[in-house]
């Protein structure tokens, strides 16, 4: 129940990873039925019940609102390669729907520069010497051990696109950014942060990385987005497909999008909650917004204390909210 005294249909999800991401093996979380369509709220555990309101508040945009019109009718999209060994890279990028950029997690904790960098050297052997290649460290990195991988890392990967959030703070990243000639991108320092145009005052990017749930929705995105005034990739927060639609929405209604997106995700869950799910074609995501599958969501059904956990979340965090 949420809303003004109205029943909401809401249903719950986990569903298996097929490579451990962000810690994770099983992605959890909950989807919102409103007049608009399906909504999806999944903010990660480790995230409170206040920052946790922008998640809802996304869900709710998309489940009661929908979205702006889309300007774009197709979303060229990054593989998404996680912390694996050279072979594993190797063939997710070729088995990523087209994909000619991909991001390639470094900073892993228990890793060394030496797995970083067979990597990336099996990415752009599998790419080829035209695709394009982004790390993201996370903001794992202090300054000292940014400023000495950055470059060798750069050797690795033939050219890297951009360092998205090598280290944690605005400040460091101000610090790379007049430090080296690798172009950065903020994620962390934008959606996880008090004051998101920090990054901007202080010219600590090149790009911002945004998020529809974390930053409350694509209207919020689009409007934090013409603020910064630098270029946006768009990024999902580990979603179905209910929730990537969102981003897609985001992405289509930019009024620029010079950068390939990080929206195919899809690929890394082992089943989805719609019967067509938003995987790239020839490295691009098509702008559409999927139904529900009733029977696919049912086969992915959280069990009962699953549930309940979201059913206790989704209270606690609609108090923190207007809705
Ligand atoms: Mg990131």
């Amino acid at each position: 129940m949420i809303g003004s005294g109205t029943a909401r249909e809401v249903l719950t999800y986990a569903i298996p990873l097929r490579t451990r991401f962000r810690g994770l093996t099983v992605r959890d979380g909950m989807l919102l039925r409103g007049s608009a369509g399906w909504g999806e709220f999944s903010p990660f555990w480790d995230y409170d019940d206040d920052e946790s309101a922008a998640w809802l508040r996304a869900a709710l945009e998309a489940a009661d609102d929908g979205w702006p019109a889309p300007v774009r009718g197709s979303i060229p999209v990054n593989v998404t390669i996680p912390a694996v060994d050279g072979a594993d890279a190797h063939r997710l990028v070729m088995a990523s729907g087209g994909c000619r950029t991909a991001k390639v997690k470094v900073a892993e904790r228990g890793q060394d520069l030496g797995q970083e960098i067979a990597r990336l050297e099996a990415v752009r052997d599998a790419l080829g010497p035209d695709g394009a290649i982004r790390i993201d460290a996370n903001g794992g990195w202090d300054l000292e051990t940014a400023l000495a991988r950055l470059p060798i890392l750069d050797r690795a990967a033939g050219g890297l696109e951009y360092a998205e959030q090598p280290a944690a703070s605005v400040a460091d990243l101000a610090a790379l950014r007049r430090r080296l000639e690798i172009p950065i991108a903020a994620d962390e320092s934008i959606r996880r942060a008090e004051d998101p145009l920090a990054v901007v005052r202080a010219e600590a990017a090149d790009v911002v990385v945004l998020k529809v749930q974390p930053l409350g929705g694509v209207r919020a995105c689009l409007s934090l987005a013409e603020q910064v005034g630098l270029p946006v990739v768009v990024s999902s927060a580990l979603e179905t497909s209910i929730g990537l639609a969102a981003g897609v929405a985001l992405a289509a209604a930019l009024p620029t999008l010079p950068y390939a997106c990080g929206l195919a995700t899809a690929q890394l869950f082992t089943a989805d909650v719609v019967a067509d799910p938003l995987l790239p074609v020839d490295g691009a995501i098509p702008v559409r917004r999927p139904g529900l599958d009733v029977d696919r969501a049912a086969d992915v059904a959280a069990d009962t204390d699953l549930n309940a956990r979201w059913a206790a979340r989704l209270d606690a965090v609609r108090g923190r909210t207007n809705a």
